[in-house]
């Protein structure tokens, strides 16, 4: 059961923000790939796994850059859970928006209205030499653009790259406006998304949502909990 004082700060609050990453998506099955069973970790060639996902493999080596891609990180059927459903009716019966790190689609399969995809979307993708979009199915059939024979990527910020400039700027604006944050699924230790806490004003409240306790430098309420069993239960009140 939730305490009533914090589903008060939800019902009460004028606009919110989650801050959210993977922790989100491992209840879709989707694996955290810097976790401790993350695919990271269950690397077993010479190279560390962010190389696989850096702009200096697309360059290099991308046909190795496509066949880790579409091994790993493509789950084109799992299902958004309760955490983004939740917070998908958040965003459509209420002021708020989620900011999320997570590449995998399941806010935008879960509804969500108002959403920044900090790090872009897998399914996005797109020809690196006319630039046209290209369906995602056609990206795992192959990895040239059937029409030029181009090089075909997803539409994702690789280790190397640089963030999507209106992304950053709608990502401090939610945060900068909230008076209620909600960090679940994410430790806040990856720059630059960790960095966007820094643009909260002093009235906003700040939520941890996380079944193991967490360490900011910020005064924050920690919810120790799963944020599945969290969200099951917290009420969407318009
Ligand atoms: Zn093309």
């Amino acid at each position: 059961m939730i305490d009533q004082k914090i589903q008060d700060l939800f019902d009460n609050a004028k606009k919110i923000v989650f801050l959210t990453g993977a922790g989100v998506s491992t209840a879709s099955g989707i694996p955290d790939y810097r976790s401790k069973n993350g695919l990271y970790t269950n690397d077993k060639s010479d190279k560390p796994a962010e190389y696989y996902l850096s702009a200096d493999c697309l360059r290099d080596e991308p046909k190795v850059f496509y066949q880790y891609e579409k091994s790993n990180m493509y789950y084109p059927d799992a299902k958004p859970n309760v955490i983004h459903e939740k917070q998908a009716a958040f965003t459509q019966k209420r002021d708020a928006v989620v900011v999320t790190q997570n590449i995998d689609s399941l806010y935008r399969k879960a509804g969500t209205k108002h959403l920044v995809e900090f790090h872009g979307n897998l399914y996005n993708v797109y020809c690196q030499k006319c630039r046209k979009k290209v369906d995602y199915r056609e990206y795992l059939k192959s990895m040239y653009h059937r029409n030029c024979g181009g090089i075909l990527r997803p539409d994702i910020v690789l280790y190397g790259e640089g963030l999507n400039p209106s992304a950053i700027s709608q990502s401090i604006k939610a945060v900068s406006e909230a008076d209620l944050i909600v960090i679940v699924g994410t430790s806040m230790r990856v720059y630059p998304f960790a960095g966007l806490i820094d643009y909260r004003t002093n009235h906003a409240t700040v939520l941890a949502v996380n079944e193991e306790q967490l360490s900011f430098s910020f005064p924050f309420t920690m919810i120790k909990e799963n944020a599945v069993d969290f969200f099951d239960d917290l009420k969407v009140n318009a």
